[in-house]
């Protein structure tokens, strides 16, 4: 979804989109959509920005980072984002950069997108490492079996690296 800027009274306006989980999948290499995403937010016009801002609500499924079973989360995030135009960010370089400009995204001057917005606010809001639980087993290095759901009789795995380097040489 597109907002036309042009289209906007009075220089402000409010938006509302439901996405389907396939509108968006796959969001990137790890992260799937099993709900619809909601997302509402306002857009407002100055002088040279264009401020939006808003929340986004769905769930997600990433890989356990031990054990890569799948693990559901909710994803909720509020975001507040500036937009300028290519040409006023280019006049605005000479100017000392400061950390509220550097959040500033630069667009065409006609349309902001807001599935940009929404995929983005996905990949912040999803945290890098997800654990199915806390005390995950993961899975051995040696024969591969889920250590929560099963035993295996590998004996090297919890070897510190340098002493299996050492066990080697004797
Ligand atoms: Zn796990
Ligand atoms: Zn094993």
């Amino acid at each position: 979804m597109r907002i036309e800027l042009e289209n906007l009274e009075g220089g402000k306006g409010s938006f509302t989109h439901v996405y389907e989980p396939e509108d968006l999948n796959p969001v990137d290499e790890r992260i799937r959509l099993i709900e619809p995403v909601v997302v509402k937010g306002n857009v407002r016009l100055a002088r040279t920005e264009v401020f939006v801002n808003g929340q986004i609500d769905t769930r997600a499924q990433v890989e356990c980072d031990r054990c890569l079973q799948p693990v559901e989360l909710p994803v909720i995030a509020a975001f507040d984002l500036e937009y300028i135009t290519g040409r006023d960010y280019e006049s605005s370089e000479t100017a000392e950069l400061t950390d509220a400009e550097l959040s500033v995204s630069v667009f065409d001057g006609e349309a902001i997108d807001v599935d940009e917005i929404v995929k983005e606010q996905i990949l912040l809001a999803v945290p890098t490492r997800m654990l199915c639980r806390e005390d995950c087993k993961g899975i051995c290095p040696e024969c591969g079996i889920d250590r929560n759901t099963g035993e295996c009789t590998c004996v090297t795995n919890d070897i510190d690296p340098r002493w299996a380097a050492l066990k080697k040489l004797s």
